[in-house]
């Protein structure tokens, strides 16, 4: 099993063979992962959270339930999260105008420039960013339809992990917010380092 520690505000991408899965533990309890998967030998083909929830009829996978791409087909596998389940699929990832719109003066690293740094050194092209999976991130959806962006409900060493059902490319960001929102319910995310496993599958 190969550990790596992903730095907080930082991105990686991580080549899954079909059958191995990736496990992504939240040091801190408190870290959001964006989280996106793309078939290198089709880079049009990629996680999508649209029609993940069209095939689940649910906002947010749960363990046991299978990612599907926007070829509508499953290319993942849930196979455990010992965190309370909050996660989300609605709120696309930060980004530099994001920032601006916060207030941020100059530069401010995010999860949408970890992505693109990411998959380029990856050797895979593809243009746009597919809404990502947010692990961790708690954004409750109400019966009337307002979203709360409440804190992480995970614990420290909380962790998910997906299996690849083929041959994948996974990009995470440790997602470097740590500006105080109105929406935010009062709380500032203080980025933190996010460990990742990746373990190999069974040969056969
Ligand atoms: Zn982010």
């Amino acid at each position: 099993m190969d550990s790596v520690t992903l730095r907080a505000c930082t991105g990686s991408a991580f080549s899954l063979c079909a059958g191995s899965a990736i496990r992504i533990s939240s040091t801190s309890g408190a870290q959001v992962v964006d989280f996106w998967a793309v078939n290198p030998a089709d880079p049009d083909e990629c996680l999508s959270m649209e029609h993940t929830r069209t095939s689940l009829s649910r906002i947010t996978p749960r363990r046991g339930d299978e990612l599907f791409s926007n070829r509508r087909r499953p290319i993942l596998t849930m196979i455990e999260d010992t965190s309370p389940g909050r996660h989300d699929t609605l709120i696309a990832a930060c980004d530099p105008e994001r920032y601006r719109q916060l207030g941020v003066d100059g530069y401010h690293p995010s999860c949408a420039e970890n992505y693109r740094v990411a998959l380029a050194a990856a050797g895979v092209r593809r243009s746009g960013i597919p809404s990502p999976f947010n692990l961790f991130m708690h954004v409750p959806c109400d019966a009337d339809g307002q979203l709360r962006f409440l804190p992480t409900a995970s614990r420290p060493g909380d962790y998910i992990t997906l299996r690849a059902r083929i041959d994948v490319l996974v990009v995470l960001s440790a997602c470097p917010m740590d500006i105080d929102q109105p929406h935010f319910a009062g709380h500032r995310p203080r980025p933190s380092d996010v460990d990742v496993h990746v373990i190999p599958g069974t040969p056969g």
